[in-house]
């Protein structure tokens, strides 16, 4: 899309508006007036009528453009637009005969009811001026921070494809959240610095580097599920991105092709595929998808059209035969990426990337054992921060920062610096992912005073718990000791699942927690359904339990708050 008309763009409904009412009112004018003369115009002139229809016209254009500007946008931010807009529309062409009844109560006469149509015209214009300053500098430190972000990367971006405006819209509501919801925490390590950083400019230096390094030739992968072997994309010296989404800006999109009734983790991410808006999309290669659920299943049919879709089949059991199907497609994926690279994977390569892997795993494993310290040295909210950056930050260089970050909350459990008090009801969550910027649950488990010590969660220990098991050095050895590792993973699509089971008690137990929230994103069948046996599973080992369902809006925020004190308060929890 060109300069020009993205400039052009937003002002073409207003125009439309505009235009539309003025020639309303004009005709509207001659009926009322009921003049039937073909001249009937030159008293609409001589009487300044125009004026009226100007000003009427100009003040529901701002109505138009404002609400424009909010769309896609924040609650807080759609409503501001439209009390702006009505704030305009009640003080200038509408408010006018009023404004002139208050002026003539306190002695300041027209001579008429209603004021002179200049004076309309002008205190529209000037109400209108207003109205433009304050969206534009109440759109926030965000939207400009977003908008001077998006135009220091305009010129990649639009190589890639990336719609800008649609980016720039959906980027002010993730950097407002993110405000929310870190920046009111106290005391955070020095270490989380680097994490903070990256979320913040997750489009920025990092999308340089990987932009870059497409075009020296490597491959970048796209993957929405734990199960795709990342090993295999760094043995051929590839990038590997996480394009679940946890965003709900691209939402009502994908709502426009997609049934409302699934996840929305899967609307979401299509939503930004469909809209181009997420340079992460719009960069890729190709996306690898999987078979784990229906809504992922169907919905690459329809991603295919917008980005090269590589499908792997899941199995949904663990046999066997399982196993040896999931073995001939991570096979296949090794030659998809042979073929999409130009390079063919030595052992030595896919040996190198296990280590990179399992290192990186290593540091996240580290992490999570120190979130088990009672009090815990780092807040949930940064925990689960530093999780999903490891969907989109460079493995080694991740791992080296996990490793420092580590090390200062090694220090502060020497020094006794923690993250709550050591009364905080410590809370373990289970369940659905919670890709970036999904922090919707910590935030308010956190929010009333306990805090989150560990993720059963493909963002969490689902992600990292399992290393590589050592392989001889031959090629078909070391995919088979890939293909076992991925097939630990409890992800709730397996049937039956008892494994995913004892891993919720045993990490419930290493985490010291005192209570478990399941949590299930709407329509996710997989992950509700086995919450039934979770729950049971609880209440073998008397485990205080609470299961929610929720989506990325933030509708249900004022509920799941109620429902998450009133369990926090059964289990002792601290205010
Ligand atoms: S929940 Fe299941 S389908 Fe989703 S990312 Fe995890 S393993 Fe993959
Ligand atoms: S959260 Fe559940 S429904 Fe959504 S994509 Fe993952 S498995 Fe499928």
């Amino acid at each position: 899309m060109s300069r020009a008309w993205q400039a052009v763009r937003p002002l073409l409904l207003p125009l439309l508006v505009f235009i539309v009412v003025f020639v309303g009112h004009m005709l509207f004018y001659k009926i009322v007036s009921q003049n039937s003369s073909p001249i009937w115009w030159r008293l609409y002139v001589l009487t300044q009528t125009y004026m009226i229809s100007f000003s009427l016209a100009l003040a529901f254009a701002f109505g138009a453009y404002a609400l424009g500007k909010a769309r896609g946008q924040s609650g807080k931010a759609v409503a501001g637009s439209a009390g702006v807009a009505l704030l305009v529309w009640f003080t200038s062409a509408c408010g006018a005969p009023l404004i002139a009844v208050g002026l003539g109560l306190v002695g300041v006469g027209f001579g008429s009811e209603a004021l002179p149509p200049w004076v309309t015209a002008v205190l529209t214009i000037c109400f209108i001026s207003f109205g433009v300053y304050w969206l534009h500098r109440k759109g926030g430190a965000c939207a400009t921070a977003c908008a001077a972000k998006a135009g220091e990367n305009a010129g990649l971006f639009r190589e890639i494809g990336v719609d800008l405006d649609k980016f720039g819209a959906q980027q002010c509501v993730t950097g407002e959240l993110y405000e929310r919801t870190f920046a009111a925490q106290q005391n955070r390590p020095a270490g989380m610095a680097y994490f903070d950083e990256m979320a913040g400019d997750i489009y920025g230096a990092r999308m340089r580097e990987i932009i870059a390094a497409k075009k020296e030739g490597r491959v970048v992968v796209g993957n929405f599920c734990v199960f795709v072997p990342e090993e295999l994309t760094l043995a051929v010296d590839g990038i590997s991105v996480g394009l679940c989404a946890g965003s709900q800006a691209p939402v009502s999109d994908a709502e426009k092709v997609l049934p409302r009734n699934i996840c929305p983790l899967v609307k979401s991410a299509y939503g930004y595929a469909l809209t181009k808006s997420s340079p992460y999309f719009q960069v890729v290669d190709f996306v690898c998808g999987e078979t784990t659920c229906d809504a992922k299943k169907k919905t690459w049919e329809l991603m295919d059209r917008e980005i090269p879709t590589h499908v792997m089949e899941i199995p949904q059991m663990k046999r066997e035969r399982d196993r040896d199907l999931w073995l001939a497609e991570v096979k296949e994926f090794k030659a998809k990426l042979e073929q999409q690279s130009g390079k063919t994977i030595t052992p030595e390569a896919l040996s190198k990337a296990v280590a990179v892997m399992d290192a990186k795993r290593g540091s996240l494993q580290r992490l999570n054992a120190l979130r088990h310290h009672r009090p815990s040295p780092i807040s949930g909210r940064d925990a689960l921060l530093v999780e999903q950056i490891a969907f989109y930050d460079d493995p080694v260089r991740f791992t080296e920062k996990v490793n420092v970050l580590c090390d200062e909350l090694d220090k502060r459990v020497q020094d006794g610096v923690f993250a709550a008090p050591s009364q905080s009801r410590r809370i373990m969550i289970s369940g659905s992912p919670m890709a970036l910027p999904n922090w919707k649950v910590h935030n308010i488990v956190e929010g009333a005073g306990a805090v989150v010590v560990n993720e059963e969660s493909c963002v969490g220990t689902r992600y990292f718990s399992q290393n590589v098991a050592q392989s001889d050095e031959d090629m078909d050895s070391m995919l088979l000791a890939l293909t076992e590792r991925y097939m630990q993973i409890n992800c709730a699509c397996f049937t039956p699942n008892e494994g995913r089971i004892e891993q919720i008690i045993r990490e419930y137990r290493d985490s010291r927690a005192d209570g478990l929230i399941h949590y299930s994103l709407q329509f996710c069948h997989t992950y509700l359904i086995e919450a039934v046996r979770i729950k049971e599973a609880c209440a073998k080992e008397s485990i205080p339990f609470l299961a929610v369902e929720t989506d990325y809006s933030t509708e249900d925020t004022g509920q799941l708050q109620t429902r998450i004190e009133a369990f926090l308060e059964q289990i002792g929890g601290q205010r």
